[in-house]
């Protein structure tokens, strides 16, 4: 089954941009995916074509119209009833691992992207629209931000990468990120490959990633971390660990 991605945006021409080439270039013109990037302009009532208008309020930049978005999301949710629809949006909860995975089970997704100071409010209930974030930082648009999504999610698709191993082991699916990795020259500018990744002895490298994905993990996202020896320890009825005290 292809996976559909629709894209609403004022900029149709920079997709497939990146998507074009490489893994996600080749799946796309295998029809491992589908890809309709969508002008919202076209739906723009106005002799102008106006899709912005000065925030109520005031303040500076504009604002993307509710009624000439939800035109261009009704002709999506048309064309696509199932698929769930995504605003990229530093308001949004922060796209992870396990949301890209759980998109990427379905049959596709709806982007809409902002520009200027980003979308009126009322869209998000009024059409029921999800808004997701790429991270804690400002775009230019959202264009990027769905590039963004749609790359994370094209690369599980059945079929898009080589060894079907490989997207288990990655940072973030277990919680962790990813163990170093290490190529030849075994001696480069006087750093050696460690020791036990030369072994040959499975068990001995198996566990020694295992140690360095979590040292890793505890010293450099210590969010990570703590979310990861939560859920390990924590009873599945959520109830309080006993302290030392109790
Ligand atoms: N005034 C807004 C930012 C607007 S940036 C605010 O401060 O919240 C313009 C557009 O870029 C947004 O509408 C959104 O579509 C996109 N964008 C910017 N940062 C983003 C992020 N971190 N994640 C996803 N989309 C983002």
């Amino acid at each position: 089954m292809t996976f559909a991605a629709t894209v609403l945006t004022l900029y149709p021409e920079m997709f497939p941009g990146p998507l074009g080439l490489s893994l996600a270039g080749r799946a796309l013109s295998e029809g491992v995916w589908s890809l309709d990037s969508v002008q919202i302009r076209d739906f723009a009532t106005d002799k102008h074509r106006s899709v912005d208008d000065t925030p109520a309020g005031g303040g500076a930049g504009m604002v993307l119209k509710p009624d000439v978005l939800a035109t261009a999301i009704d002709h999506a949710r048309a064309r696509q009833p199932d698929a769930p629809v995504l605003a990229m949006s530093p308001r949004g909860a922060p796209l992870t691992q396990s949301r890209i995975r759980a998109l990427a089970d379905g049959p596709g997704v709806t982007i809409l992207c902002g520009r200027f100071e980003g979308f009126d409010e009322r869209i998000f209930e009024g059409r029921d629209v999800e808004p997701v974030s790429i991270g804690d930082y400002i775009l230019s648009g959202g264009e990027v931000g769905a590039l963004v999504l749609l790359d994370a999610c094209i690369r599980l698709l059945p079929g898009v990468m080589g060894a079907a191993s490989s997207g288990v082991e990655e940072s973030f699916e277990s919680g962790l990120l990813e163990y170093p990795h290490y190529t030849r020259p075994v001696d480069w500018e006087g750093r050696t490959i460690p020791e036990v990744l030369r072994s040959g002895d499975h068990a001995k490298i198996a566990a020694w990633r295992k140690q360095q994905a979590e040292t890793d993990t505890r010293l450099r996202r210590p969010d990570l971390w703590e979310r990861h020896e939560g859920a390990r320890v924590k009873p599945p009825s959520g109830a309080r660990r006993r302290t030392r005290d109790e």
